[in-house]
């Protein structure tokens, strides 16, 4: 089951188009927000929302916008604090050799995961992120199906796992960020990637806390 697409059923424009589709016509509006109210309130049920069912959401997208800062400034944080350790370790690692060896080592891993500095490209990186969420890339196997058919075979989609969507590529991410590719993948692919992923595993999370909820309804 697909808890997005039931979601989706109750934005006013999908309604005369949701006959039939999900294959759970039994659920009523009704069952599907109450399923909602029972996600746990944070990152994963906002995005649901923004996602799905805009109407839902329980925060403003500039409260949404402040969750996913935190989230993403909360990492960057971490990681300066990590090479800051490693750069103490360095300076006061004493005569040993291997002491002083295993601190150099220690700091150059800090520093390969650093992200670049605060400034402007994390609020562009952010608005991207929930901008590919939103709007995913049709799945070039199955033009957005979901499946493919063989000799009148009809299977899930590979590619996709029966989405339909697959994820962007770098091109479409350097140019949203406004830089050139090598720039994207030198300084930005990581956190890109990093805040893509957290969203990904909140949603995930927010969609089984719904499977659950709806799970008597639908069973
Ligand atoms: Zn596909």
């Amino acid at each position: 089951m697909h808890t997005g697409k039931l979601m989706a059923r109750l934005n006013a424009k999908n309604v005369r188009f949701d006959a039939g589709s999900g294959g759970t016509p039994e659920l009523t509006p009704a069952d599907i927000s109450a399923a909602l109210a029972m996600v746990p309130p944070g990152l994963g049920r906002e995005l649901l929302c923004r996602v799905w069912w805009p109407d839902g959401a329980a925060l403003t997208s500039h409260e949404l916008r402040m969750l996913l800062d935190g989230a993403l400034f909360g990492e960057w944080r971490e990681r300066a604090d990590a090479m800051v350790i490693a750069q103490i370790r360095v300076a006061t690692a004493g005569e040993s050799t291997t002491r002083q060896r295993m601190a150099r080592h220690a700091l150059d891993g800090a520093k390969a995961r650093m992200w670049p500095s605060i400034g402007e490209t994390y609020a562009r990186l952010r608005d991207t992120v929930v901008e590919e969420l939103c709007d995913p890339r049709l799945c070039p196997d199955c033009k957005g199906h979901g499946h493919t058919t063989t000799r009148d075979i009809e299977r899930a989609c590979t590619r996709c796992e029966g989405s339909g969507h697959v994820a962007r590529g770098p091109t479409w991410r350097a140019e949203r960020l406004g830089m050139k590719h090598p720039s994207y993948l030198a300084l930005w692919d990581e956190p890109y990637r990093w805040l893509l992923a957290r969203c990904t595993d909140e949603l995930q999370d927010a969609d089984r806390a719904m499977v659950k909820a709806l799970g008597p309804v639908v069973a």
